[in-house]
């Protein structure tokens, strides 16, 4: 049987160990962190395509056990004028409905699940070499152990030790214009209208979010052009002191923008937006990139978790379809990097003019990309063959 180490045991690992063990395949974790549920902080959108994607390899019960539901996302602009409303996922499949999460909660239940199945993961792996020969791949570990395979799949995120490996001269990850803060008020006023519905704001100087929860949290988040945060700032600075710089640039506003945050106690995170640039290599004849270490982008389409789960499905797909593994590795990059390479070059743009004050086209962002069409139906539905 062919034996698949995965490197890196987040939302992509763990994704793409359930298919390929689905798919037949002898499958081991190496996830760097020495304990499950890193990051607690932050939440994500899990978009109907994400859903989908999961449904595939039979995860997608225990993740809709979590979170809450998203059914519509609402536009408006710095006056609260209504710029668009957009029904979100697919209405007769309550499965593809997006759903609202913690990182680290999706993250947990599909190491859960990985775990329920039989297949190893072993934490506190971090790697840091990798040799690959004509008969099989290794990988080395810091804590001295090595790992043999057949084939290595690299899910080790955004600062990926095996795509540093595979393309030496891929540029770091770069920021991408705009600090993204986080946080959760329970004591905002609840926005009006029905409960499961997302409220973007295309305010003056922020791109702004937020939704609430059935437990009465408002989660939100703002992304703000500007300087990235640097290291020494982001040691020094305290919540409070956040607060009291993104309020002034939502305060005139005619939104609840300002008093959702000015209502946030010390549940207020900031993050640098980050992306990869396009066209770094993706694979050897026996190494792969999926998720973030192969198309990170910044997060103003909210699909990088969705587009994760999709590489599994259609990597699986592709080395349970193709006798030949290297061919099976060409045809999932194949079809990916296209996808990939739009939401990356969709969510740039929409980081480049996130705001009211910024001219764009057209008045509203453009709502995700998750109604597959026929083809990429195709491509993910687990029982027919891929193209
Ligand atoms: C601010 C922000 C907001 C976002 N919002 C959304 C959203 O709303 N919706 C959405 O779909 N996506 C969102 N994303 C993107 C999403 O979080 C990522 O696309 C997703 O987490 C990628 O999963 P991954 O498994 O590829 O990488 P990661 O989640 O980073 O997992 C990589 C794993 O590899 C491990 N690892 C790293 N190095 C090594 C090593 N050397 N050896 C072994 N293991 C290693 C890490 O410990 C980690 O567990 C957002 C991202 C950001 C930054």
């Amino acid at each position: 049987m062919t034996r698949i180490l995965v490197i890196g045991g987040g939302i992509a690992g763990a994704a793409a160990a359930l298919a390929l063990h689905k798919a037949g395949f002898d499958v081991a974790v190496h996830e760097a962190h020495p304990a499950t549920g890193e990051d607690i902080g932050a939440f994500l959108t899990l978009a109907g395509n994400g859903m989908r994607a999961l449904a595939q390899f039979d995860a997608a019960e225990p993740v809709a056990a979590l979170g809450f539901p998203i059914t519509t996302m609402n536009v408006v602009d710095q006056h609260g004028a209504e710029l668009a409303t957009t029904p979100l996922g697919e209405p007769d499949d309550p499965l593809t409905r997006y759903r609202c999460l913690r990182r680290a909660e999706l993250g947990a239940a599909l190491q859960a699940e990985v775990r329920r199945r039989g297949i190893t993961i072993r934490h506190g792996a971090r790697l840091t070499a990798v040799t690959e020969t004509t008969a099989d791949i290794s990988a080395h570990f810091a804590d001295g152990t090595t790992a043999t395979g057949d084939l290595l799949v690299g899910a080790d995120g955004l600062r990926s030790a095996v795509r540093a490996w595979l393309d030496p001269a891929a540029p770091a990850p770069a920021y991408a214009g705009q600090r993204v803060f986080y946080g959760y008020s329970t004591a905002a006023p609840p926005p009006p209208g029905p409960t499961g519905r997302i409220t973007m704001v295309r305010g003056s100087a922020t791109a702004f979010g937020y939704l609430l929860s059935p437990a009465g949290e408002t989660y939100w988040f703002a992304r703000v052009p500007g300087p990235p945060v640097t290291a020494e700032e982001a040691a020094a600075t305290t919540p409070a002191q956040w607060r009291s710089r993104l309020h002034p640039l939502l305060h005139p506003d005619r939104t609840p923008t300002a008093q959702i945050v000015a209502t946030t106690g010390d549940r207020l995170m900031v993050t640098n937006a980050l992306h990869l640039e396009q066209g770094t290599r993706w694979r050897t004849d026996r190494a792969v990139l999926v998720g973030d270490a192969a198309h990170a982008a910044s997060p103003a389409t909210g699909q990088g978790a969705s587009m994760a789960l999709e590489d599994a499905v259609v990597l699986a797909k592709a080395l349970r379809d193709t006798p030949d593994p290297a061919a099976a590795l060409a045809r999932y990059e194949h079809h990916r990097r296209p996808r990939t390479d739009r939401n990356t070059a969709t969510s740039a743009r929409l980081t480049a003019a996130p705001t009211a004050a910024a001219p764009t086209p057209s008045p509203a962002p453009r709502p995700p990309d998750s109604r597959p069409d026929e083809d990429l139906l195709h491509l993910l539905t687990w029982h027919t063959p891929l193209p």
